[in-house]
């Protein structure tokens, strides 16, 4: 059943039992008042026939049929009504429905109800149904008093000579009250159909915006974005309409800005350098931008197919799974093609909980070729200009060494040549050693060993400079620890360099300590696969090294007080080989400095 019907039924059953319940008190209350009403003016003639009986009354012995019937019926014509005169023995003398024989006739009237009541209590009231007419009759009795000669009644009424009685029809009450009840039924029926009419139109007046609207919702949730209703009010209904309307232009609005960002997110994607995979939690291909197909040749039909169906790199579906188990961003660089090089950095984000995958490929070809390109030309440079550099740095100092008689000038001059010639063959010696290292071509010669076999030949090379410093080297490596599986020669290397920078920016009087432990590392965030590192410190009270650039200490070429460094004697490039050396042994490098206090270099090797 629709809301339309129901609420049609609703009214009409509202409108119904209202009138229903407006004609029974109607017919009731009208009732009483007619009756109440006709007793009234029962009274009132009964009352106007009893004076004038007493006037007209001839005397008891003088009593005849017709002369009290004619003097009765008179009054009945007169008022409408049926009078009785009945006496004190409960004869009827006179009778306005009965006449001659007839009225001879009639029964003693002395029993009856009204005429014991009028002669007890001073009136009388009964409606019965008449023998005498054969129709209900309302009756109103009252005794007639009056002064025979000269006796006097006690209470001075008068002598009671008898009784008159006046009668109305009930057929009279009975059609009155029929016509009244007739007229109210008309009414309510009237009414009832009116309620019915009017309940339908109202009821359709406001279904009608209601079925407007679920047309609406209906449409908009086929899909139908522009579907509106129309606003015909301005009550409630009309409020709900406007709102629906407000809200399908929001979700418009927010569609269009949707759309929008999808149009422009999509540009983007295509345009871009980096190739963007999508996969499933199944590991299968969602989306793959241009660059994606054509870097990992995808086939048109890449979509809902598992990555390792389509591609068979075997290290994205290690990153891939690494980026599964630790449900965290999983970084490398990828062999794409044939080469010796990484070529592409890839890395892969986890999204929502894990349901996706986000795989961004950036091709680094180029930047390698550059780099190689660079590197080659540093080696190739250095490599040309080291003989001539060691030439011109040993004639120099053949020179300084011979007892020849010069001239001051002169004497400055070859120390000049020789100092800056060895600073240069330091440098070169140093971008060379970096080149390998960058081009991989150091070849790393491993072997077991202590770290406290190191302290000697260390102890060899700084002994003069401590001195000379004022500076003492605590060398505080337990033999209990472990041998380190590494390349000997380049570990030397990390070793001098960082003593070296120890000594060169602390100043006089301060320590260095040299000292290491093992500890166990966890390799990557929320992972419980833990490894063994071997972690050697070089600590110094030197002059520390600024926040913002401790990260970039181990650039090539980066110093944090070039005029200071410069004058150490210091190239620029000790961080950045032993940050390559370390790289080489799969380890990592950090530094814990505080400014004017001093600084800690960790390199950590795994075990
Ligand atoms: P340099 O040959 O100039 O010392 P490095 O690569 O060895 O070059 O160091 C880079 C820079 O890092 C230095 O110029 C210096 O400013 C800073 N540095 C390195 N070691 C220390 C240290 N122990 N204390 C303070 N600063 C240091």
């Amino acid at each position: 059943m629709n809301i339309r019907t129901q609420l049609t039924f609703r009214y009409i059953g509202i409108v119904l039992l209202v009138l229903l319940a407006m004609y029974f008190y109607l017919a009731t209350m009208l009732k009483d008042s007619m009756s109440s009403h006709i007793t009234s003016d029962l009274e009132v003639q009964a009352e106007l026939i009893r004076e004038f009986l007493i006037e007209e009354l001839p005397t008891k012995d003088n009593f005849t049929y017709d002369l009290i019937d004619s003097l009765v019926d008179r009054l009945g014509k007169a008022n409408n009504a049926r009078v009785t005169f009945i006496d004190l023995d409960g004869v009827v003398w006179g009778d306005t429905e009965r006449d001659g024989q007839a009225l001879r006739e009639m029964d003693n009237h002395l029993t009856r109800p009204e005429v014991q009541d009028a002669i007890k209590n001073g009136s009388g009231i009964r409606e019965r149904y008449s023998n005498t007419t054969q129709t209900g009759f309302r009756y109103f009795a009252l005794p007639i008093h009056r002064n025979v000669g000269p006796e006097i009644s006690p209470d001075g009424e008068g002598t009671l000579i008898g009784i008159c009685r006046v009668a109305l029809p009930m057929v009279a009450v009975n059609t009155a009250i029929g016509n009244l009840r007739r007229v109210v039924l008309i009414a309510s029926v009237a009414g009832l159909i009116l309620a019915i009419v009017f309940s339908v139109f109202s009821t359709g007046a406001i279904t009608k915006p209601i079925k407007k609207l679920t047309q609406m919702t209906q449409s908009l949730a086929a899909g139908n974005i522009n579907s509106r209703v129309p606003v015909d009010s301005r009550n409630e209904l009309g409020q709900l309409s406007q709102n629906f309307n407000l809200m399908a232009n929001r979700i418009q609005e927010q569609i269009d800005k949707i759309s929008e960002e999808h149009r422009r997110s999509e540009t983007i994607l295509k345009n871009m350098g980096e190739g963007v995979l999508l996969v499933n939690g199944a590991s299968e291909m969602t989306y793959a931008n241009p660059a994606a197909i054509s870097m990992l040749e995808l086939p048109d039909t890449y979509i809902g197919k598992a990555l390792i169906e389509i591609n068979r790199i075997p290290e994205l579906q290690v990153l891939l799974k690494k980026a599964e188990q630790t449900e965290a961003i999983a970084f490398a660089e990828i062999q794409l093609g044939n080469l010796r090089e990484p070529e592409a950095e890839v890395t892969v984000v986890p999204v929502s909980a894990g349901q996706e995958y986000v795989i961004v490929i950036h091709d680094v070809t180029k930047e390698r070729q550059l780099e190689r390109i660079r590197a080659d030309f540093v080696a190739n440079v250095s490599h040309e200009l080291r003989t001539p550099l060691t030439t011109i740095q040993g004639y120099a100092e053949t020179l300084l060494g011979e007892n020849s008689v010069r001239t001051k000038t002169s004497e400055q001059f070859i120390v000049k040549i020789f100092n800056h010639s060895t600073r240069l063959t330091r440098l070169v010696s140093d971008l060379l050693e970096l080149s390998r290292l960058e081009l991989g071509e150091v070849e790393l010669k491993r072997s077991l060993c202590h770290l406290n076999t190191f302290h000697e030949p260390i102890l060899d090379v700084f002994e003069p400079l401590l001195e000379e410093s004022g500076l003492v080297l605590k060398w505080e490596i337990p033999e209990t620890l472990p041998k380190v599986n590494i390349d000997r020669q380049l570990y030397m290397q990390i070793f001098v360099n960082l003593i070296d920078n120890a000594i060169k920016y602390t100043p006089d009087g301060g320590a260095i300590t040299v000292s290491a432990e093992t500890r166990s590392h966890e390799e990557t965030e929320g992972s419980d696969i833990a490894s063994e590192e071997f972690i050697l410190s070089v600590k110094d009270t030197g002059i520390g090294i600024p926040m913002e650039s401790q990260p970039r200490v181990f650039e090539r070429f980066y110093r944090v007080d070039e005029g200071r460094a410069r004058e150490m004697g210091g190239t620029g490039l000790g961080l950045a080989i032993v940050k390559h050396i370390v790289l080489c042994h799969n380890g990592r490098i950090w530094i814990e400095s505080t400014l004017g206090q001093g600084s800690t270099f960790y390199v950590a090797v795994p075990l």
